[in-house]
């Protein structure tokens, strides 16, 4: 899966993005298609294809992928924001690589329709 992944691609750097938080573990960027005026991708740099790929010997990433998240969110002020997984495609997933959506910079509705 890793060949054809545009995720790991993204985190190997072997195609562009717009990168705003590097560690170890995770990569983030801009996602391409802003659903609201903050819209961040954090991924890890391993390939995992959905949240139900997290196992107990990999859920480790979960939290560094959560505290990622906290870290942009405080370095750009946001008030408060949405963390959203999408899994499989009846939630609306199109890239199989986890990912946590870090959406923030408007008022968000609940539920989330
Ligand atoms: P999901 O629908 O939860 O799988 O989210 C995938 C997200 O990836 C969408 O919001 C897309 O806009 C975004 N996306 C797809 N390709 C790229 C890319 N090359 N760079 C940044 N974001 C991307
Ligand atoms: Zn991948």
């Amino acid at each position: 899966m890793t060949g054809s992944c545009i995720f790991c691609k993204i985190a190997a750097k072997e195609i562009p993005s717009d990168i705003v938080f590097e560690n170890a573990d995770v990569i983030a960027f801009k996602d391409l298609s802003p659903q609201a005026p903050t819209h961040i991708l954090i991924i890890p740099k391993t390939h995992i294809s959905t949240t139900e790929d997290i196992n107990d010997s990999n859920s480790n990433i979960a939290g560094r992928m959560i505290f990622a998240a906290s870290e942009i969110a405080k370095g750009l002020k946001l008030e408060g924001y949405r963390l959203v997984f999408n899994c499989n495609e009846i939630a609306g997933q199109t890239v199989f690589h986890v990912h946590c959506h870090l959406l923030g910079g408007r008022n968000f509705g609940w539920p989330p329709g």
